[in-house]
């Protein structure tokens, strides 16, 4: 089960499988029983090759692009939480190309504010004006010989 999934599944207040485990001091640790694999939840060999041809064909992260910058794309992101759902995952118009940071920073952050409500899918897209106020407040800055950001 992935992070949406759990939090809608909390948010629903439907109770998941946990298995209960002795901590340090006496303290109860509560641990998922199964986060299911990765193969499991779609990410497949069938996935590995779409991803593959998709960032053949889109060969720069779409975030760094709106900023006008040019990275190496790493990630074939899907714009929309697909939560396991089969249709939203293989389409491929919800789709974008986007590097490491891109996909573990600025779009960690754009789906946060989607589940809250704060912002709609159109904001998911990293060249979308959310995600470019983000990627210019995140970006992390170039750092002078003495360790500070430079300028
Ligand atoms: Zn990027």
């Amino acid at each position: 089960m992935d992070f949406y999934a759990r939090h809608a599944a909390m948010r629903s207040g439907i109770r998941l499988p946990r298995v209960w485990l002795p901590g340090k001091r006496g303290i109860y640790v509560v641990y998922e029983r199964d986060r299911g694999s990765s193969r499991h939840r779609g990410y497949t060999a069938a996935w590995d090759r779409a991803s593959q041809q998709f960032k053949r064909q889109h060969p720069c992260c779409l975030g760094c692009k709106a900023v006008g910058k040019v990275t190496a794309v790493d990630v074939t992101d899907h714009v929309e939480p697909h939560r396991g759902d089969q249709a939203k995952f293989w389409d491929s118009s919800m789709w974008q190309p986007c590097c490491r940071w891109h996909h573990d920073v600025v779009k960690k952050r754009l789906e946060l504010m989607f589940d809250s409500g704060e912002i709609g899918v159109a904001d998911l897209w990293l060249d979308s004006r959310a995600a470019q106020r983000l990627t210019r407040r995140l970006q992390p800055r170039r750092l002078d010989a003495d360790g500070w950001p430079m300028g």
